[in-house]
């Protein structure tokens, strides 16, 4: 994609002080539950109701949506609160209804986004449409899958354009409903700085206690916008309950939340440091998951040599192990002092769980 700056021309004529908020409820349930939300959030920060008309679920049978009906009851929320809106749209027939009730920004589903033909349906539909899109990341971790959405809309002449974070789906259960993999969007971010960056913590987290921390990871790592949904009644929510919060809560979060300051030198540098740090943090994260999963191998190896009467320290094994560790670190430019006390540190580790496992009756 050439001349990116022009991508986030439409967020920075919003000339916001704060990074963009877009919420509003998981789904468009029924008129009256719109509106009571959008008058809630009038008085946030939130700049953009947002709400699912057709909903893809991952399974048959649950709530899919109000359809087209819901498309008017997002045109009177406009009307009385002069928020902007923004639905999902998943084909070229929710297109031409979008557009035909004035939504202002689309956004493109995980499950939409992983496949090329929908994708590029969608982008016919809209092309050298001056609407803003938004495009989700796939549900799996595909960074190329998810450029190249973006791509398509690019090239059928779509110049209003954004993408939205909402985290990668693992077959593991983790403490997250979809996992966020941060440096995914580091390097979307570190190849297209000019790109709109949204998170939406809520799909991500599955839950809400967790969305708060995650929007101020996004935060520190620059992002320029949360999508958070927003439900003024959200144990009853008809989809995703247990993720949604209440305007108030948002409306307290977005003061809770440390948002950096743009514009003077020094200010910059702090910005710049912040980011890199945030950058370290997450694979610092990233490291002590991994080594966890590995102390678990090292426990199931421990059992086996239990029952197989094997002793734990196979020196060969290990003299293995360091060989391919020093020359990957080569590979890697860590020195292969660093690499051995790395390695020596982890496999006393490893030891001291198997030894634990022998000891246990
Ligand atoms: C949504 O935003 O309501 C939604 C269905 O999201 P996703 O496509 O990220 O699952
Ligand atoms: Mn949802």
């Amino acid at each position: 994609m050439e001349n990116t700056k022009k991508l986030r021309t439409w967020l920075d004529a919003y000339q916001l002080d704060h990074p963009l908020v877009i919420a509003g409820p998981c789904s468009a349930e029924t008129e009256e539950q719109l509106l009571t939300i959008a008058h809630k959030l009038k008085d946030t920060d939130a700049t953009v109701l947002r709400a699912g008309i057709w909903k893809p679920r991952t399974r048959p049978g649950n709530f899919e949506g109000v359809g087209a009906k819901g498309l008017s009851w997002l045109q009177r929320a406009k009307e009385e609160t002069g928020m902007l809106t923004t639905t999902e749209v998943a084909n070229a027939a929710h297109v031409e209804l979008a557009l035909k009730h004035d939504i202002d920004i689309l956004w493109i589903g995980a499950r939409t986004t992983v496949s090329p033909f929908i994708v590029q349906e969608i982008a016919d539909a809209l092309r050298g449409t001056d609407k803003i899109v938004l495009v989700k990341n796939p549900v799996n971790p595909d960074l190329a899958l998810w450029l190249g959405a973006v791509e398509r809309f690019h090239t059928a002449n779509v110049q209003n354009l954004g993408v939205i974070h909402r985290g990668f789906s693992t077959y593991e259960k983790t403490r997250y409903r979809n996992n966020p993999e941060w440096q995914i969007p580091i390097d979307l971010q570190n190849e297209f700085p000019d790109l709109p960056l949204i998170l939406d913590p809520s799909h991500i987290a599955g839950k809400r206690d967790v969305i708060f921390d995650l929007c101020q990871t996004a935060l520190d790592l620059n992002y320029d916008g949360l999508m958070i949904e927003t439900h003024h009644d959200p144990e009853k929510a008809w989809s995703d309950a247990q993720q949604q919060i209440t305007p108030e809560t948002l409306h307290q979060m977005t003061i809770d939340l440390r948002i950096r300051k743009k514009g003077e030198d020094h200010l910059e540098f702090q910005n710049q440091l912040n980011t890199l740090r945030t950058q370290i943090d997450v694979i610092d994260n990233k490291i002590v998951e991994m080594m966890g999963k590995r102390m678990k191998i090292a426990d199931s190896i421990g059992e086996l040599k239990k029952d197989h009467n094997v002793a734990i320290l196979q020196v060969k094994r290990w003299n293995e192990v360091l060989g391919r560790m020093i020359l990957r670190g080569e590979e890697n430019q860590l020195s292969e002092e660093f690499v051995l006390r790395l390695y020596k540190a982890i496999h006393q580790e490893s030891i001291n769980h198997q030894q634990k496992i022998f000891s246990e009756k």
